[in-house]
């Protein structure tokens, strides 16, 4: 997304989430058919694309995103980019977009024998 977008709207913090700046964006629609994850969309209504921001502003104040608080099964965590892993968190799943060229900081952490070649799940 860094690279593709001409108006250079896309920054990534030290803690490695992706800001985007909708206020600059021209709406071509070049970063959305660039993600692998789909994680950018186009509103019809705005005009430009918007993007999930790991509700940075409640990091900013050591609140947890509003997802990870709300989600009744506690399925989503948050990970500190400076800390160590668990040996169990792996870069990709089956169905989880191409990571060589991003990078992303998402973690899997699964309980199953998961294949982390994005082979099948045994069961
Ligand atoms: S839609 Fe907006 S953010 Fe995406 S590449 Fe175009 S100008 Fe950049
Ligand atoms: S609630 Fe979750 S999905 Fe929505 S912006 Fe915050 S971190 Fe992203």
């Amino acid at each position: 997304m860094f690279r593709v977008c001409p108006e250079g709207t896309f920054r990534k913090r030290r803690d490695g989430v992706v800001i985007h700046d909708p206020r600059q964006c021209a709406g071509c629609g070049t970063c959305v058919r660039a993600c692998p994850f789909g994680a950018i969309k186009y509103s019809l209504r705005t005009g430009k694309v918007d993007k999930c921001n790991f509700c940075a502003d409640r990091l900013d104040v050591n609140l947890k995103p509003v997802c990870i608080e709300a989600c009744p099964t506690g399925a989503l965590r948050h990970l500190s980019v400076f800390e160590e892993h668990p040996p169990s968190a792996l870069r990709t799943v089956p169905g989880f977009g191409k990571i060589i060229l991003t990078r992303p900081s998402t973690r899997f952490l699964i309980s199953g024998n998961l294949r982390q070649d994005g082979g099948d799940v045994k069961s």
